[in-house]
């Protein structure tokens, strides 16, 4: 089964917002294992819609649109999928009565344009909205089929993983499992030579996902039944697992490095202060991100001046101006010094250039030194970033959480 997505929204031509709907199927297509070759976006303009719709429909079996389901004028995709397929809209009264009674509910009048959004094309599958008014649906004809899903992130979301999911799933045929392995401190290249030669098989598959500073293995196997497909990935996994050690740091597409340091604190009962400089309260925002944070998270100082970090975490002055801010014995003290005034059982700093200016001599920009101090002492690492700010800074709070969450399984 190949897929395709076609966006619809002027918003996303104009670049007023990213496109995190099709990144978000094209993920969750991944791990069904159906095959998803290209997307398209087009502006809220009925003509280009199905034109848009007609040559996705001639490259694949099933096209999957998001947005363009609301009540105004300018949402049309249903209409134009109707239209593309020659069909009549009818009304489906379940969606009218699920419209109404969310209208009632929240308290807003009912319009004559919510109606439209309980109309659908004739034969359509309803496709339910359980966070939102618009309902999607499914039209299958000649063939082929469209899906038709909302624009709003978290309506999507919902309505891919409880109405079309199952319906993927179904159409398919086959059951298809998939495992996600979260890879860090290992650049692609190098993994992808670590892997070479597991790459070559049909049945289970390997991929490699990229992001700053790690790597998601997915590995999907297809089968008669869920049981076969997961014990097909299981050889698979350990020998990934085997060759990659303490680099695999957890599993899972909702995972994430913080989400695993979160984790282990929590297991261990255990608490963690942050002392920031260039990653400039990421850490502490990044681990806050994750709900619960508040049993392990003592607190988190910002300190950017050299002034700050010695009256703050007690960074000794003449090693300041001796080593420069930057160094490794100011992130050593720097992570010793929170710990000490937070009383909690671990700490973490930062310290580094993160660009496009500063840099001293011998130390460019990018250089990072990361701290972590527990009750086993303290380890400091010393990272050379190449990237934009942003880049270096996501990169240096990722390797933050890293160190911590090896420093833990270590102790
Ligand atoms: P509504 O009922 O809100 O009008 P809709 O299904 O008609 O929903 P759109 O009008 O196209 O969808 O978009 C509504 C909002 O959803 C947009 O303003 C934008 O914030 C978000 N959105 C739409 N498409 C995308 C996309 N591809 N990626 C991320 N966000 C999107
Ligand atoms: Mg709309």
């Amino acid at each position: 089964m190949i897929a395709e997505i076609l966006s619809v929204g002027t918003e996303l031509l104009m670049g007023q917002i990213a496109n995190t709907d099709a990144q978000y199927i094209s993920r969750r297509l991944a791990e069904l294992g159906i095959a998803i070759y290209r997307h398209t976006t087009v502006g809220d303009n009925p003509a280009r819609v199905k034109e848009a719709l007609g040559e996705a429909l001639s490259r694949s079996d099933i096209v999957i649109t998001t947005g363009g389901l609301g009540p105004t004028e300018d949402d049309l995709t249903k209409e134009m999928v109707a239209e593309y397929f020659g069909l009549e809209m009818e009304l489906h009264r379940p969606s009218l009565d699920a419209i109404i009674a969310r209208m009632t509910a929240t308290g807003h009048p009912m319009t004559e344009n919510n109606r439209k959004q309980a109309f659908f094309p004739v034969g359509a599958t309803i496709l339910p909205n359980a966070v939102g008014t618009a309902p999607g649906c499914v039209v299958e004809a000649d063939g082929k089929a469209v899906a038709v899903l909302p624009g709003p992130p978290h309506e999507l979301k919902d309505m891919f993983e409880k109405q079309l999911s199952p319906w993927l799933a179904k159409r398919s045929g086959a059951h298809i499992e998939s495992k996600f392995l979260r890879v860090f401190g290992i650049g692609e290249s190098r993994l992808e030579t670590m892997l070479k030669d597991l790459f070559h098989t049909d049945n289970p598959t390997l991929a490699l996902y990229c992001g700053p500073g790690e790597v998601q293995a997915r590995i999907t196997a297809q089968a008669k039944d869920s049981e076969t497909a997961l014990s097909m990935i299981a050889p698979l996994e350990d020998e990934i697992r085997r060759r990659l050690g303490e680099h695999v740091y957890g599993e899972g597409v909702d995972n994430s490095i913080e989400k695993t340091a979160f984790t282990l604190l929590k297991q261990r009962g255990e608490t963690v202060t942050f002392a920031e400089s260039c990653t400039g309260g990421l850490l502490a925002a990044r681990l806050v991100g994750v709900p619960g944070a508040s049993e392990v998270l003592m607190e988190s100082h910002v300190t950017y001046a050299d002034a700050a970090k010695a009256r703050v975490l007690g960074v000794d002055e003449g090693t300041l101006k001796e080593h420069t801010a930057v160094s490794e014995p100011v992130a050593r003290q720097m992570a010793e010094g929170a710990r000490r005034i937070s009383g909690a059982d671990w700490a973490v700093s930062t310290t580094g250039y993160a660009g496009p200016d500063g840099g001293a001599d011998g130390t460019p920009v990018g250089t990072v030194y990361i701290a972590v101090a527990g009750r086993g002492g303290t380890v400091v690492k010393e990272c050379h970033f190449r990237g934009q700010r942003e880049y270096v800074r996501t990169l240096a709070a990722s390797w933050g959480f890293n160190l911590l969450r090896l420093e833990m399984e270590k102790n």
